[in-house]
């Protein structure tokens, strides 16, 4: 394996002390990305090829308009409606309800076209590639560097998500001697983890009882916004609507 490039972003993530050290280089690689599809790819004739086909996630879509490049995303959105209308150009008359099989009909054609063209984006295609090469890396080190684990458990543990990456990984790229050695003290130490939220969730709900009213609570103030990033990753919480208290 070689891809040692990524050792110095995943020491970082690790030091930076982050809720979950991958979620954190997802968001690095994120903003990279956002900002080279409206920046650097525009001279690309190859990404702008992707970018036409693909198109965004609503996600990404959000990103782009936050970013102060009007005409480029314009341009992209050109090339881009070029091929939806390219798609909504399938003849639809040739329809025959029963006369075609499966797949062969026009409509089969323009839905599986269209269905692509929704579902897939550019951005999120550009990360997932880095992304699985990140985890690669890690493992990897795990292997490689005698303090690497260590560091590794001297930190709080992952989002859920990512530790199943990691756990895919691990198992695809170590012996099962290595895999016991490296992975499953990680394992074990995320298990750690969710008991010590869940336990924190159980007391922040005995709070409410009113037996307890008065007590100090035994549990973190952000123990939801905590428990709510353990499981579904990191992410910019939104602002309390005050109305429904
Ligand atoms: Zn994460
Ligand atoms: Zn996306």
């Amino acid at each position: 394996m070689k891809e040692t490039i990524y050792t110095i972003p995943i020491n970082e993530a690790l030091e930076k002390g982050d809720f979950c050290p991958f979620c954190g280089m997802y968001e690095e690689l994120e903003q990279e990305a956002v900002r080279y599809a409206v920046g650097a790819a525009m001279m690309e004739p190859d990404f702008r090829a992707i970018t036409n086909e693909k198109g965004f996630c609503k996600k990404h879509m959000r990103d782009l308009n936050a970013q102060s490049k009007a005409l480029a995303l314009a341009l992209v959105f050109d090339t881009h409606l070029d091929n939806i209308e390219k798609i909504m150009s399938n003849d639809l008359t040739g329809e025959k309800k029963g006369l075609f099989k499966k797949g062969d009909d026009a409509g089969e054609k323009y839905l599986s076209e269209l269905k692509h063209v929704t579902e897939s984006c550019t951005i999120c295609a550009r990360i997932e590639n880095t992304f699985l090469r990140y985890m690669e890396n890690f493992v990897y080190m795990l292997k490689k560097e005698p303090e690497f684990l260590n560091k590794v458990l001297s930190c709080d543990g992952f989002c859920m998500e990512h530790f199943y990456m990691l756990f895919e990984t691990a198992k695809k790229e170590l012996s099962a001697t290595d895999f016991e050695k490296y992975f499953v003290p990680i394992a074990k130490h995320q298990k750690k983890r969710v008991e010590k939220y869940h336990q924190y969730i159980k007391t922040f709900v005995e709070s409410f009882d009113y037996n307890n009213a008065g007590k100090p609570m035994d549990a973190p103030k952000d123990t939801l916004i905590k428990t709510s990033f353990l499981l579904n990753g990191e992410f910019k919480p939104k602002e309390k609507k005050l109305d429904d208290i």
